[in-house]
C-alpha cells in the first residue's frame, strides 16, 4: 500500500502501521465514520482489542456498518456511545494504540466538536494508561474557530508533559493556503 504524503490521516496511518500488528489493546477516541477504526481493525491481530468511541451514536453505527461491510466483524471491537474523557477510563488493560481524530463528523452536524478541555481530559488519563512504547496519535484540525482554539491549548499542554517519561512530536504540511492540520504523536520511552 502507498502512503502519500498528502494528509495527517494517511500520514497518521503510515507512522501507526508497523506498530498496528504487533498491539494488543487499541483505542480510537473519535470513530466518526469509522476509516481510522477500519484501518486499525483490519491491520490487528485477531485476539486483539479494539474500542471505538464516540459521542455521537450515528458515528457508532456508521463505523459499525463499515467494519461489517469490509468484512471486519470477526474482530474484537467494543463499540461505546459516550465522551472519550468517560470512557477510556473504564479501560482497565494497558492502551497499546489511541487515536484521536478531532473536530466534527463529515457529513454530520459540524456544531458537535471536540473541545480542548474534554480532549485534554482524555489524553491525560491515556498517558497514564499507555504502555511503554505506545503511541498517542492526534489529528488536529485548527482551520476553524473551534478548531484553532482547541489546537493552541492542546499544543500548550502536549509541550508541557514530561520528556523523561514521553517523547512527542508534530507532523503539519506547511506549503497549505489557511491553516492546516496538525498530526501530534506521542509515545511512552521505554
Ligand atoms: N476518526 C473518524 C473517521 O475515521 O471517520 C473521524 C472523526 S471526526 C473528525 C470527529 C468525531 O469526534 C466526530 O464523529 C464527533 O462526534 C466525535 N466527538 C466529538 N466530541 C467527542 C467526545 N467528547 N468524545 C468522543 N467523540 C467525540
Amino acid at each position: 500500500k502507498v502512503y502519500p504524503f498528502k494528509n495527517v490521516v494517511a500520514m497518521s496511518h503510515m507512522l501507526l502501521q508497523p506498530y498496528v500488528s504487533e498491539a494488543q489493546v487499541l483505542v480510537d477516541m473519535t470513530c466518526g465514520n469509522g476509516h481510522d477504526t477500519a484501518f486499525l481493525a483490519s491491520l490487528m491481530k485477531d485476539d486483539a482489542v479494539l474500542y471505538a468511541f464516540d459521542i455521537q451514536d450515528c458515528a457508532v453505527a456508521r463505523t459499525k456498518e463499515r467494519l461489517d461491510s469490509l468484512g471486519l466483524s470477526h474482530k474484537t471491537v467494543v463499540y461505546r456511545q459516550g465522551s472519550h474523557d468517560d470512557l477510556v477510563g473504564h479501560i482497565a488493560e494497558p492502551i497499546d494504540i489511541a487515536v484521536f481524530n478531532l473536530g466534527y463528523l463529515p457529513s454530520g452536524d459540524h456544531g458537535i466538536h471536540t473541545k480542548s478541555e474534554t480532549t485534554i481530559k482524555a489524553i491525560k488519563i491515556c498517558l497514564h494508561k499507555i504502555a511503554i512504547n505506545g503511541i498517542i496519535m492526534i489529528a488536529a484540525y485548527p482551520g476553524t474557530e473551534a478548531g484553532a482554539q482547541e489546537e493552541k491549548a492542546l499544543r500548550r499542554f502536549l509541550q508541557s508533559v514530561p520528556q523523561r517519561e514521553f517523547d512527542v512530536s508534530l507532523w503539519q504540511p506547511i506549503n497549505q493556503i489557511h491553516c492546516p492540520p496538525v498530526l501530534y504523536i506521542v509515545q511512552k520511552r521505554g
